[in-house]
């Protein structure tokens, strides 16, 4: 069953702590941009749990920004949420689980909270971004849920085919 982490860029793979270094090495005021270290913590998301990779933030209503994230976070990049009418972040992943029954565990990496109850947020801070402490419960969950999806009883119905339990999904209660 396919895993996935929707990716915010601003906030999780970049920081106000990340930008005001970049200031005092170079001199040149950096605005936004993409930190070596939280997108090595991605990268080591996606490869301890085999999850794919769903961009999320607005760095996905650009070609160009794609490419940078292509380049410096991770080459595979699964899909992109839609833009919902709403702009609410929670119904643009709710939106794209349901175009994609094959996904099961999932989990949300994001500076902002707009995101639907029971929902999988794992929520970092504009001041410091992703750190080794949030990517380790992401792992954690992403194995988790896979867990809980395995242990589904498989019982064989009557034509011999195995029936494949429920699938999890995020339970909303907004
Ligand atoms: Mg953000």
């Amino acid at each position: 069953m396919t895993k996935v982490l929707f990716l915010d860029i601003d906030g999780v793979c970049n920081s106000e702590e990340f930008m005001r270094a970049e200031h005092e090495r170079t001199g040149r005021m950096v605005i936004l941009g993409i930190d070596p270290k939280p997108a090595a913590l991605v990268r080591q998301i996606l490869a301890d749990t085999g999850a794919k990779l769903v961009i999320s933030s607005t760095w996905r209503h650009s070609e160009h920004d794609l490419q940078v994230i292509r380049d410096q976070v991770h080459p595979d990049i699964y899909g992109i949420t839609p833009r919902c009418a709403s702009r609410f972040r929670g119904d643009e992943v709710r939106a794209w689980l349901e175009e994609h029954p094959e996904v099961g565990p999932y989990a949300i990496l994001d500076d902002d909270g707009d995101f639907h109850r029971g929902q999988h947020l794992f929520q970092t801070s504009f001041k410091i971004g992703l750190t080794q402490e949030i990517a380790d419960q992401v792992v954690k969950s992403l194995l988790l849920q896979t867990m809980a999806v395995d242990s589904y009883p498989k019982v064989v119905a009557g034509d011999g085919e195995p029936w494949q339990g429920l699938r999890t999904k995020a339970t909303d209660n907004s």
